[in-house]
This record gives structure tokens, sequence and C-alpha cells, in this order.
């Protein structure tokens, strides 16, 4: 394993065993649970959005280390960032874990996220990846969309 390699699988381990924003999120303005039944990872995702831009999130739920790892970075990527920049963020993440080896170019504009390349490898665990992404898609989808 590369150096390289070595760190991105020391953030996913260190991730999936002590994820960051865990728990019930007071202010939420936006909720979403989605679930993978592969794997039997159950996440909901809360945000707080203040005008456009998300100001806070955070997540419940269980799931496999990958899919820990994936929502503990994912809601410490966004806060912050407008909804836009976090749809852009995650359209850029599903590029790379759906690519094998990982979307080279994509791999660079990711900062940490970049730890999930090696996930493109295992098709059964690019679910696990996603699926904190699917379910913030969700949450800060109008409210029509929701039912997706
Ligand atoms: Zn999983």
């Amino acid at each position: 394993m590369s150096n390289v390699g070595a760190l991105y699988h020391r953030l996913l381990l260190d991730h999936g065993k002590s994820p960051r924003n865990f728990g019930p999120l007071p202010g939420a303005s936006h909720h979403a649970q989605r679930d993978n039944p592969l794997c039997g990872d159950q996440f909901t995702v809360h945000v707080k959005v203040s005008g456009d831009l998300i100001v806070d999130a955070g997540f419940e739920g269980a799931g496999c280390a990958i899919s820990m790892a994936s929502a503990s970075m994912m809601t410490a990527s966004i806060k912050g960032m407008t909804s836009a920049q976090a749809e852009d963020l995650s359209d850029r993440f599903d590029r790379m874990v759906s690519t094998p080896p990982g979307d080279i170019v994509v791999r660079g504009e990711l900062g940490e996220l970049a730890a999930f390349a090696g996930v493109a490898e295992f098709p059964v665990r690019v679910e696990c990846a996603r699926l904190p992404w699917r379910a913030l898609a969700a949450a800060l989808a109008p409210p029509g969309d929701r039912a997706k």
C-alpha cells in the first residue's frame, strides 16, 4: 500500500470508528432518511439551512464502517457550503466511487473525501459510500421531490 493509500485507510478507519457530527441536530431545518438494504445501513441526515447556506449538518443511524465514515466526512465537508455547492460535491463523489479505480481528475478536487476512491473497486461497497449522500440530496430537495 502506498503512503497515500495508508493515510486514506487510516482516515476511513478513524471516521468509521469515531464518526463526527453523529447525533440529533437541534434546530435542523431539513431531514431525510435512506437505507441500503444490501448491507443494512440506515441513516437519517439532518441539515440546518439558513438562506442558501448549510450552517450545520449531522446524522443518526447505523451502518458499516464505510457508510459511517462517508456520513462523517460528508457532514464535515458540507458545513459552510451552499446547497448548490453540496450538490456539486455530491456529483463528484458519485463519479469517483462509480469509476474504478476512482476518477483521478475528480479525486484531486475532493480533499479528504478522496479516501473513498478505493471503494470504486468494490461494487458492493459503493452503495454504502453513497447512502449518506443520497439522504443529503433527499433532505435538500424541494418538498415535492422528497419522495424520490
Ligand atoms: Zn454498508
